[in-house]
């Protein structure tokens, strides 16, 4: 989608900081970060939000957590903790309609979150 900033991340239209990137997935660095970790892993097909996915979905939304525990390994937030979240919606904070996973840790993390 040409007014989707993340499917011009994945064209490479726009730049990001990669972290992981499969035929079906690409993860990078927020350009905002909340926490010293914080990795948004998106399919990279387009998808709005998780309302829109379909059991055909099932395992590219698999691969997504994978990919969040992946790259928790790799940062050493493993032993520790890390959040891997989903926004769905503007109520629930979802800013950007491409479904995205975010990735957070390195620091304590509170619940419930706000
Ligand atoms: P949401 O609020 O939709 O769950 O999260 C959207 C996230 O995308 C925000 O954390 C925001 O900082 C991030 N973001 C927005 N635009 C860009 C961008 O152009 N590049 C990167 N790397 N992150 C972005
Ligand atoms: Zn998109």
């Amino acid at each position: 989608m040409q007014d989707c900033i993340f499917c011009r991340i994945v064209a490479g239209q726009i730049p990001a900081k990669k972290v992981f990137e499969s035929d079906e997935v690409l993860a990078f660095d927020d350009v905002s970060p909340v926490a010293p970790v914080h990795v948004l892993v998106v399919p990279k097909r387009h998808i709005e939000t998780l309302n829109d996915a379909s059991d055909s979905d099932a395992e590219l939304l698999g691969k997504l957590l994978l990919c969040a525990k992946t790259i928790a390994s790799e940062k050493n937030l493993s032993q520790h903790g890390y959040r891997a979240v989903l926004n769905t919606m503007s109520g629930a904070g979802q800013a950007v309609f491409h479904v995205h996973m975010h990735v957070l840790g390195g620091r304590e993390l509170r619940w419930p979150p706000g």
